[in-house]
């Protein structure tokens, strides 16, 4: 933030807040950055030391549409520090946001270790009041467990008998921001939820929060993080509802774009969250669904709705491949240049995208796989193997059997497809994100297979 745009900021009564954020990854990077933009002094932690280097030269290691930019703004002005020890980090700070990894167990539970760790470190480094923060994505009740850690492990010298001598509270602030529009989400959020203990909690995070002028939703903090796994829940019932519907659309000659059209616009329903596609994947829905589940089984409920909204989400995949597979006819040795391998646009994030089920499924009947994607190539090195990747969309058509849309990068929307169709063996496209289906691609002399467009025979 520059000079004058940071007394503006104090004219408006805005308390800067010496902030701590641990885990500098997708999330907690986003907020150290939008934090300190808004003016508050931040420093963020990570234990990956060569991460911290490279942020410290600010170099952003992953991909999100303009966040090395504002990283380099504020390490310039000093609003923003990095560091690998919480305890240095967080010695001067009043809140300590927990932003690292809860990725699931192979029971679909949420593996708190890393949080675990966090809450133990930031104890042991405990020298005045503390407001932590959860920020990445828990179960209910988690913030009981994270309170009980810190009072479990705070130094002696802090301690007589039973009795704390300084004070500390835990609250909830689960982050609702999608990958590759971060920034903008983290500005301009639906609302800013704080599940909160105490009105000394909720008048720091109100106050870290004032210069957004954001709708705040303040409830206790079970109640907020429950917000947090409803609500990718509820999307994700959303989209393997369009799903399915999708399925039925092909098999009695629907059209899934009108119906989700004709849905969308009565207000009750809405219009988002019901393209049909290839299934959601990603860093977060695919395991809070499971977390959800696995919490709901431990609370004596069984969420057969979220499962089904699971396995719904698994066959669309399969459904993909077998239409695939159907089409090609002959599988083996056939080569498949695939479009898009991030889980979403925008992003580097290859975690749980659903090009790797796709890619690894036709790879086992002996396809021969190439691969574009702006962004998301790096990543997928170390999950494919046999994979090789071309430099653009006309390079990746040449001498393909069968393109695949997986996924709808900006870029894809507007390829030239004469040149794309001359660079082909045979004139085959699966739209996975029916991200073609006004291009009259069966004009040009494709074969286009897009999903749910009631279009297969
Ligand atoms: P990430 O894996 O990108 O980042 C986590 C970071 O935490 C890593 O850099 C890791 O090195 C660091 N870390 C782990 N243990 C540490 C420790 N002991 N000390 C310091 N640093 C440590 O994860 P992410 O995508 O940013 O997700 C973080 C949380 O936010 C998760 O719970 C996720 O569900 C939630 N969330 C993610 C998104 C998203 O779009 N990625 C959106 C909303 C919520």
């Amino acid at each position: 933030m520059g000079l004058k745009e940071e007394a503006a900021h104090n004219r408006k009564g805005i308390e800067k807040m010496k902030i701590a954020i641990v885990g500098s990854g997708y999330v907690g990077l986003v907020t150290g950055v939008c934090l300190a933009h808004i003016g508050h002094d931040i420093v963020c932690i990570d234990n990956d030391r060569s991460k911290v280097k490279k942020l410290k030269e600010g170099h952003v290691p992953i991909y999100e549409p303009g966040l090395e930019a504002l990283l380099k703004k504020y390490i310039k002005n000093k609003k923003l520090k990095f560091s690998y020890s919480i305890k240095d980090g967080a010695k001067e700070a009043t809140a300590i946001f927990i932003a690292v990894g809860t990725p699931s167990k192979k029971n679909g539970d949420a593996d708190l270790t890393y949080v675990e760790n966090v809450a133990r470190e930031i104890a042991l480094s405990m020298n005045d009041y503390k407001l932590v923060i959860e920020k990445s994505t828990v179960p209910a009740a988690t913030g009981k467990r994270i309170e009980r850690t810190i009072r479990l492990n705070i130094p002696k010298k802090y301690k007589k008998g039973n009795k704390l001598l300084l004070d500390f509270d835990v609250a909830s602030n689960p982050e609702f921001l999608r990958e590759g529009c971060a920034i903008d989400d983290f500005m301009n959020p639906d609302r800013v939820v704080i599940g909160v203990q105490s009105k000394k909690a909720e008048k720091i995070l109100r106050e870290i929060y004032k210069p957004l002028k954001a709708k705040m939703i303040v409830t206790d903090t079970n109640s907020a993080e429950l917000i947090k796994h409803a609500s990718n829940s509820f999307l994700a019932v959303k989209i393997s509802f369009a799903n399915a519907l999708s399925q039925i659309c092909d098999h009695v000659g629907a059209d899934v774009l009108k119906v989700a059209e004709g849905m969308g616009f009565d207000k009750r329903i809405g219009r988002s969250f019901l393209n049909a596609g290839i299934g959601y994947g990603g860093s977060c829905f695919p395991k809070d669904v499971e977390a959800f589940i696995r919490l709901s089984e431990k609370s004596g409920y069984n969420f057969e709705l979220l499962k089904e909204v699971r396995n719904i989400n698994e066959d669309q995949k399969a459904a993909f491949v077998r239409l695939i597979e159907d089409k090609l006819w002959i599988v083996k040795n056939k080569v498949i240049g695939v479009l898009g391998l991030a889980f979403k646009p925008d992003t580097d994030d290859m975690r749980n995208a659903p090009s790797i089920d796709i890619i690894k499924a036709l790879q086992s009947e002996g396809a021969k796989i190439k691969a574009y994607d702006p962004q998301g190539v790096q990543n997928s090195k170390s999950i494919f193997k046999g994979v090789t990747y071309s430099k653009d969309p006309y390079a990746l058509a040449k001498g393909c059997d069968a393109l695949l849309l997986i996924t709808e990068w900006e870029e894809f929307k507007k390829l030239n497809f004469k040149k794309i169709k001359s660079a082909m063996r045979q004139p085959l496209i699966f739209d996975g994100r029916n991200l073609y289906h006004d291009d009259n691609l069966e004009k040009l002399g494709f074969e286009y297979y897009g999903i749910g467009r009631g279009d297969i025979s």
